[in-house]
């Protein structure tokens, strides 16, 4: 059995301290990253942890973790287009359609390019007229993950830092 480190911060640990919280018969295979179990054992946690949740204040996972890290990818609402995206805090990562990330397929944009003035938290509703409706794993409380501030800054962080590069670039 895998042993999580929960000396380390950052997205994984406190994603794993939800999962060690709420589920830990699921733990060593988060940590294991093993696709095929991981993916089982992600559904069968959603089943548990949607009806602990207050879906109104949540993340809504829909990938359990992201093909250039371990974080899990979660949906956010573009402020501009109004239209949901999967996002990875971890590195950046956004992914558009639920066919541009796939076990076979990785088809990444950049969040702070494709959501210019930022994000905000996806409403169950949106979430159910989008075309990730049926591609929700699991419901993050919202303060499991990080806050709409957070993940903003993050993204205005990166831009300024993509401009400055691209300025150098010429
Ligand atoms: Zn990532």
């Amino acid at each position: 059995m895998h042993k999580i480190d929960e000396q380390s911060d950052g997205p994984k640990s406190r994603i794993n301290r939800h999962l060690i919280e709420n589920f830990s018969a699921a733990t060593s295979v988060i940590a294991g990253v093993i696709w095929p179990k991981l993916h089982t054992v992600t559904i069968a946690m959603c089943k548990h942890s949607t009806d602990i949740v207050d879906r109104d204040n949540a993340w809504h996972v829909v990938y359990p973790f992201c093909p250039h890290g371990g974080d899990i990818v979660v949906l956010v609402k573009q402020i501009d287009a109004g239209q949901l995206i999967a996002f990875c805090m971890h590195c950046g990562a956004a992914w558009h359609q639920p066919q541009h990330i796939t076990e076979e397929n990785d088809e990444y944009v950049i969040c702070s390019h494709v959501a210019p003035n930022g994000i905000e938290l996806p409403t169950p509703n949106d979430v159910a007229a989008s075309p990730w409706a049926d591609r929700v794993l699991d419901i993050v409380p919202y303060d499991r993950y990080f806050s709409i501030g957070e993940i903003n800054q993050y993204l205005d962080r990166e831009r300024t830092q993509l401009a400055a590069k691209e300025k150098k670039a010429i």
